[in-house]
């Protein structure tokens, strides 16, 4: 069977006055993520883990930083075109594994919630997500959110299978629309697919 592996990593500065999203939920904390989009760390993490194992480039190649388009945006509007390109690629995922960084808040009551959050987005089981959390512990660095994130693809052999996930994504008319016009920007311009030397503030 022809598999894929992918890593991402990010981090974010915690900041007040924000919102907390983290894995697509909104958690009740006094400060936020800074950010361009709404700092989600944990799905940028896992957007350029899908992208990563597609060889497919990273987030700041398709989601250029001070974008207007993408101020404050929602982070799954980049999960999805993660996941347009794996499928693109002809890979499904297997599963994913995850570990953020933070100081602030305790994961550990909400990874119940996370994982169903992002299993939601990927349209995958929760038994096939890992969100584990550590301290930052000696690192100096309570005021930052760090998120890793692995994945593991295999290739669909059915052709229709793939059609059949293509159809999930496709209800999401509003957030399909915004990734077709994204790949196909960034397909049609080879030069600027590979630029990776932007600041990633995403
Ligand atoms: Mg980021």
């Amino acid at each position: 069977m022809n598999m894929r592996i992918g890593f991402g990593w990010d981090s974010h500065a915690f900041k007040p006055g924000v919102p907390l999203i983290i894995g697509g939920l909104a958690i009740d904390h006094p400060e936020g993520l800074a950010g361009h989009s709404d700092g989600d760390v944990l799905l940028h993490a896992i957007t350029d883990a899908l992208l990563g194992a597609v060889s497919a480039g990273d987030i700041g190649s398709f989601f250029p930083p001070g974008d207007p388009r993408w101020k404050n945006a929602d982070s799954s509007i980049f999960l999805n075109l993660a996941i347009e390109e794996i499928q693109n690629a002809g890979y499904r995922i297997v599963n994913i594994d995850t570990t953020l960084i933070l100081a602030a808040p305790k994961i550990g009551p909400l990874a119940g919630d996370l994982r169903e959050r992002v299993a939601e987005l990927l349209d995958i089981k929760p038994s096939a997500v890992g969100i584990k959390a550590k301290t930052p512990e000696g690192l100096g660095l309570d005021h930052v959110a760090q998120a890793h994130a692995v994945v593991l693809l295999e290739q669909v052999e059915d052709p229709s299978e793939l059609r059949s996930m293509t159809a999930v994504i496709e209800s999401h008319k509003q957030l399909e629309d915004v990734v077709k016009d994204l790949v196909s920007q960034v397909h049609g311009s080879p030069a600027r697919k590979r630029t990776f030397d932007t600041e990633d503030i995403t």
